[in-house]
């Protein structure tokens, strides 16, 4: 009997258990397709990472003695639909049995159920064998609680998979160091120089181009900079542990216009993908920690390995407990337009002109401008979910729905009405003031509230907390801002209400 085996662009696990053997039987299909190019407007980085991490992979198999049909993007006989694609290669194959890994998609996951259902080929589906908890672990563990609280969950899974744990208490005394990593980087310690592959990979984006889709951003592709295979992967987490990971906790929330990554990993499309695993990554810094005669404190790689046994668990766990319903969520009823400056960059705002040409040109912002640059100001001007997370969802190397509509609609937007998140990530001036140094390079000034040159993001927070108060006054974390609020004397308050109201109106002309 022939078996055809699916292997979608997001994974490429080469530790999965379908290749310990080769088997002349079964044939293995690889395919790029309109379908997954076009479901976003997606930056062309993002498509360019995702092909070639596929064509590196599909070779590699092959060099293995696997069978592989590959579809590429250009191919005349491409079908560009993943269903018609099935039905091609199976018939092509002559398989009467068909396996796929479980996707990370709702999207793909429906759509591979309803072939299964109606096909005449056996099915069956397999774990990816990629993340530490299924589908449902978390759902489990929450069972009959009202708030899923992150900490909670990071604690378990501490506890369960024994890491940074001594004698049964977790490692340095306490389970979070998070408090120890709010540090600006004003020039030291120095970063070094991200580490980058420089590949050409021109004709690969003609290629792409020239399948019809559109796209955003930018890209060098002589000078293509992101790792494409497990080796380079792999070459991407030693860089980290060698010179990142000693400061990463200390400067994870800092921001500043020229380092776009400061000391993060940009390990999240290698994860994302599956080139690499969250195991052989949490493993390899828990022993650089244990190992490295004191040169990683406990509070950089605590910092770290939460972020990645901790959030990236967590979010894959909201994420099958709350959809389809998740991306309908839209808890404080906000309607408006994102502003066109995020296609363009062209803002006078100094914090999301850096933080927008940057994901732009990389295809990359770190956590903070996610969440406190690009995410608070599409927040606090009120802009529709639906238009933010079409917007993360094309922009950024690793976004992939599971990861980008939990951060963006549930952390960073709060549209799940406070589920994952215990009140909105929304800041002014202030903040950003504090953790970048932005605001000495813009022409707003932080410390105004209203008239011509006050900072956009005072006036549009005061509005936000006072548009939104029948959702969140009665939130116990948001007393101390709505009593301040309510200091504002109603004079000023009407004048925050209208240079509020002018930017909501027509942020492009900020
Ligand atoms: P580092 O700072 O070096 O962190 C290490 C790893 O931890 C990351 O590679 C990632 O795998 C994991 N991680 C860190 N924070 C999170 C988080 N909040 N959720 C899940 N995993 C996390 N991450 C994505 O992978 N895809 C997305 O589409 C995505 N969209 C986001 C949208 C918004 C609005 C926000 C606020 C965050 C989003 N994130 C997303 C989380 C985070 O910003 C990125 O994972 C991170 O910036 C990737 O860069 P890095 O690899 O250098 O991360
Ligand atoms: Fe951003 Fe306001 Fe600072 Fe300018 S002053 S960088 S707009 S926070």
């Amino acid at each position: 009997m022939r078996t055809l085996r699916l292997i979608l662009g997001d994974q490429l696990n080469a530790g999965h258990s379908w290749f310990t053997n080769q088997n002349e039987d079964v044939l293995y299909l690889m395919a790029e397709m309109r379908q997954e190019t076009d479901y976003a407007r997606h930056h062309i980085q993002k498509v360019m990472a995702f092909f070639q991490s596929m064509r590196t992979f599909a070779a590699k198999l092959e060099e293995a003695g696997h069978r592989v049909r590959y579809y590429r993007i250009s191919d005349s006989d491409n079908p560009q639909d993943l269903i018609r694609i099935l039905q091609n290669s199976l018939k092509e194959a002559g398989a009467s049995r068909l396996e796929y890994q479980l996707p990370d998609e709702v999207r793909l996951d429906q759509q591979l159920k309803q072939f299964a259902s109606e096909t005449d080929v056996e099915v069956a589906a397999v774990d990816s064998e990629h993340f530490y908890t299924s589908r449902y672990e978390l759902t489990e563990f929450f069972k009959g609680k009202k708030q899923l609280v992150m900490e909670s969950f990071y604690r378990m899974m501490r506890k369960k998979h024994a890491i940074l744990m001594q004698g049964g208490q977790p490692e340095g005394g306490q389970w979070n160091f998070d408090k120890q990593n709010r540090k600006k980087w004003k020039g030291n310690p120095a970063i070094p120089d991200p580490l980058v592959f420089n590949k050409d990979l021109s004709s690969l984006e003609e290629e792409i181009r020239g399948s019809g889709a559109e796209f955003m951003g930018n890209v060098d592709a002589t000078a293509f900079p992101w790792p494409t295979s497990r080796e380079e992967s792999l070459e991407v987490l030693d860089y980290f542990c060698d010179f990142l990971l000693p400061h990463f906790g200390d400067y994870q929330d800092a921001m500043h216009d020229e380092e776009s990554f400061l000391f993060h990993s940009r390990l999240s499309f290698s994860l994302n993908s599956k080139m690499i695993s969250p195991k052989e990554v949490v493993d390899r810094v828990e022993k650089v920690f244990r190992e490295g005669e004191g040169q990683v404190h406990i509070s950089q790689a605590e910092g770290f390995i939460r972020q990645i046994l901790g959030w990236r668990e967590y979010m894959r766990g909201i994420y099958w407990r709350e959809m389809p319903g998740y991306a309908e969520k839209n808890s404080l009823q906000n309607h408006n337009a994102l502003p066109e400056f995020y296609w363009t960059g062209k803002t006078k705002m100094k914090c999301l002109k850096s933080s927008i040409d940057q994901s732009l040109s990389k295809a990359y912002a770190h956590h903070i401008q996610r969440l406190m640059v690009t995410g608070n100001f599409a927040l606090l001007i009120q802009a529709h979910p639906d238009e933010v997370d079409a917007w993360y969802l094309g922009v950024y190397i690793d976004a992939i729905e599971w990861v980008e509509i939990t951060n963006t609609r549930g952390m960073s937007q709060f549209a799940d009405g406070g589920l994952l998140a215990t009140k909105p990530y929304i800041s002014s001036a202030n903040y950003i003031g504090k953790m970048s140094n932005y605001c000495g390079k813009c022409p707003y000034d932080p410390k105004k509230r209203t008239g011509e040159s006050a900072c956009p993001f005072n006036s549009l927070y005061w509005n936000f907390l006072d548009a939104k108060r029948e959702h969140l006054s009665g939130n116990p974390r948001m007393g101390m801002m709505y009593r301040l609020l309510d200091k504002i004397n109603p004079e000023e308050m009407q004048k925050v209400r209208l240079r509020a109201q002018e930017i909501i109106e027509r942020p492009d002309d900020f």
